[in-house]
């Protein structure tokens, strides 16, 4: 794991940001995440070159790591504020998380594969990210027990949406999840009233699966 942030990667970081600003984000707590985040350090140093390309690239258990501006996409439309409850499914390298960590959220996530699960553990708090709480498990289910929170993003391509993760929402919370097969189309829902939900759809993306059973 390459842990030396140099001048060369923080150029290269800032044309990142550029691009993603091109494409049409612009919330400014969530570009500055993107300029901020080391994102060569989540991934294998074979792909390090790659790491400021907006481009998904693989990290362990055939799993990806999501294109920067994905990332910054799905950021955007949560509307994160300081010291919210923010719960994402799929946790993979880490790099969303470290985002909405970024962004003042009281973070929790949910991985499915237990090797990367066990690895970004131990690799965000190396990095000195605090999420309240990493769990292994099935992100179908959501997190009842931490449960209501501001918003919920999800990393992978959802065949349909779950149930839970609708009423884990607070009531204003707002749900962002990539629904389809291939390609996925970016939905958000918001919940207005306790069994009202507003539904906006925002163009395709393409994520890997969101996988329904434990392996
Ligand atoms: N947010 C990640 C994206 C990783 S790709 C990043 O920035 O790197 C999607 C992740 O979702 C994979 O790690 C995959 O293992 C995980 N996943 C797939 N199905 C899941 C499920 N049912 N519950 C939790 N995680 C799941």
């Amino acid at each position: 794991m390459p842990m030396k942030d140099t001048t060369r990667h923080q150029g290269k970081r800032r044309q990142l940001v550029e691009i993603v600003k091109k494409k049409g984000v612009a919330n400014k707590a969530v570009l500055d995440a993107i300029g901020k985040i080391p994102r060569h350090f989540f991934m294998d140093s074979s792909f390090e070159d790659h790491a400021y390309q907006d481009k998904a690239f693989p990290i362990a258990a055939d799993q990806t790591i999501s294109q920067p501006y994905t990332v910054a996409f799905q950021s955007e439309l949560l509307q994160v504020k300081r010291g919210d409850q923010v719960l994402e499914i799929g946790t993979g390298s880490g790099y969303q998380t470290a985002v909405l960590c970024e962004l003042g959220a009281k973070v929790y996530s949910i991985e499915r594969q237990q090797e990367l699960f066990k690895k970004t553990k131990l690799f965000l708090s190396k990095l000195g990210y605090r999420p309240k709480f990493l769990s292994f498990g099935d992100g179908y289910k959501g997190l009842p027990e931490y449960a209501p929170f501001d918003s919920i993003i999800v990393t992978a391509g959802a065949p349909y949406v779950p149930k839970p993760l609708l009423s884990q929402l607070k009531i204003g919370g707002r749900l962002v999840i990539p629904v389809g097969d291939d390609p996925q189309v970016m939905t958000l829902f918001v919940r207005v009233e306790a069994t009202k939900f507003e539904k906006k759809e925002f163009g395709e993306f393409r994520f890997v699966p969101l996988l329904e059973d434990k392996n």
